[in-house]
């Protein structure tokens, strides 16, 4: 690996010698437009501070539309976030995106009711307040001191465990930080490598919480969040309990429109429906070749995406750790989840459905998205495998529209993790999702990308990159608050 620190940035300007290709311009190349791709680009073209005519930023997307693992799905006419959909308020590249950008965060509502099913019955539900202000206040009330009743204190240790972590994490926004090009460098520099080394379960005992509260609460998040168990590292699960504080927020009219407005503010071009095959290097450039039959040379090139499931082929080849993805099944449907399913005659069913870990649960969770009336919702059903009609006939008692989803959404984490390298071959191939092995969410890509941004501006500079000093204003407000 490269010892970075403290290298000299270098204009880009002088950057024209690198390669054969066109020796006026720059051109770095990305694949993928999902928000790692984007958020390269836009960093790129903030810290070099050139135009597309000195530096040329390409953008590869095999889909027809942008924002990858951000994108929606229409259910009879209602559009909603069919992958990656909430944020955290402390997220703060995707905070300024949305200011930059000009979108409207939408905030969760904050009257869900949840209920935690075993299989065979409820082991927690909350209650309903009702639409008055007043009743939604007892009930909130109620609800709390349920909680606290069952979990006690540990309640407060889960939070203190994520603050902690949080306050760490929060030094990726810190101004004139040094680029990493290893994940386990860049983990360390802020004191939270050691948690991907670890399983959740073992870092919350050693916190001091319950078997009890890591078998409920815990367990219900990391499988909403990730599909998988309490063994996912320390670092996933804190930041998958991270998705299940106050305030949440998404994009409203959909998250993918981060990534629609960085691509275009960056200035890059945009080839949709046009997937990567091979990338090649030779003579210190890289001959990209592409389903639209068009090869591009680039000087650099960054691969937004991960290579887990993809068929790249790379001259020289590159060694990558074996990582599986896990498959997220999101069944949507519209039409009423049957009472008799959960042996419920009159009373109301949970907004959210979550499950324990326990085998023969089909499902991980269903979520109430919108309310038509008594008999009609639109919801949205995880699972680690593709649901039946037969089931889904048992599940629902009315079902107008079922549109099924199958995502290779985020790794199988297996901790002790390890981490592809953030520069493939020692030149200028650069990976932003060997990240997703610390965790996957729009943020983390975000914040991978941004370190390739620096790393390859550094990489190719001799003096004065731009460095902008909003994320650190950002970033000192972001841990005040803690
Ligand atoms: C169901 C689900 C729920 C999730 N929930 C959340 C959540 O609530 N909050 C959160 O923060 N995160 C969530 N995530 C995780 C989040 O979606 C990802 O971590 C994040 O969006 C990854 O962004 P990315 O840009 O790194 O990758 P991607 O979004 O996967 O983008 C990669 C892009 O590269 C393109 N591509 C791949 N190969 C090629 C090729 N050869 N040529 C050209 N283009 C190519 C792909 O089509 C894709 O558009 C969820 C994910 C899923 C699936």
């Amino acid at each position: 690996m490269l010892a970075l620190a403290g290298a000299p940035i270098v204009a880009l300007a002088l950057l024209v010698t690198l390669g054969s290709c066109d020796a006026s311009q720059t051109k770095v190349c990305i694949v993928g437009s999902g928000i790692g791709g984007a958020s390269a680009a836009h960093f790129l073209r903030k810290y070099s501070g050139r135009p597309q005519n000195e530096l040329h930023i390409h953008v590869y997307e095999r889909n027809s539309v942008v924002g990858g693992r951000m994108a929606m799905v229409d259910l009879l006419g209602d559009r909603f976030e069919a992958g990656a959909s909430i944020l955290h308020p402390k997220n703060l590249h995707t905070v300024h995106f949305v200011g930059l950008l000009g979108l409207k965060k939408k905030t969760s509502p904050d009257s869900e009711t949840f209920g935690l099913w075993d299989g065979k019955k409820f082991v927690v539900r909350t209650m309903d307040g009702g639409s008055s202000f007043i009743t939604k206040k007892i009930a909130g009330l109620i609800n709390a001191l349920g909680m606290l009743w069952r979990y006690g204190s540990d309640l407060f240790r889960m939070r203190s465990f994520v603050s902690q972590l949080l306050k760490r994490f929060l030094h990726f926004y810190d101004e004139g930080r040094t680029p990493y090009s290893s994940v386990k460098d860049m983990l360390e520099s802020v004191e939270l490598y050691g948690y991907t080394q670890h399983t959740l379960v073992r870092e919350l005992l050693r916190e001091g919480l319950s078997v009890q509260i890591i078998t409920e609460i815990v367990t219900m998040i990391t499988r909403i969040n990730y599909g998988q168990n309490v063994s996912i590292s320390g670092l996933a699960g804190a930041v998958s309990l991270c998705g299940s504080g106050d305030d949440l927020w998404a994009v409203e009219g959909g998250n993918w429109q981060m990534a629609d407005g960085l691509i275009k503010l960056s200035n890059a071009s945009l080839g949709l429906s046009d997937t990567v095959l091979s990338v090649v290097s030779k003579d210190g450039v890289y001959e990209v070749t592409s389903s639209s039959g068009k090869n591009r040379t680039c000087n650099a090139v960054i691969i937004a995406a991960s290579l887990d499931e993809e068929k790249i082929v790379f001259s020289p080849s590159v060694d990558l750790p074996k990582r599986s993805m896990h498959h997220t099944f999101v069944t949507f449907v519209r039409g009423l989840v049957s009472r008799d399913y959960f042996g419920l005659k009159d009373a109301k069913l949970p907004d959210l459905i979550a499950t324990l870990e326990v085998p023969g649960i089909p499902f991980i969770s269903i979520s109430v998205l919108k309310s038509y009336n008594a008999t009609d919702n639109a919801y949205k059903v995880f699972s680690r495998a593709s649901l039946s009609d037969e089931f889904l006939d048992k599940l629902f008692s009315v079902r107008r529209k079922t549109i099924r989803l199958n995502w290779a959404a985020y790794p199988q984490y297996n901790a002790p993790e390890t981490f592809a390298p953030v520069i493939l071959d020692g030149n200028h191939l650069y990976y932003v999702n060997s990240f997703e092995n610390a965790a996957s969410t729009m943020e983390t890509s975000a914040v991978a990308a941004e370190n390739v941004a620096r790393l390859l501006l550094t990489r190719l500079s001799t003096d004065g990159a731009v460095f902008n000093s909003g994320l650190n204003t950002m970033a000192k407000r972001g841990s005040e608050e803690l």
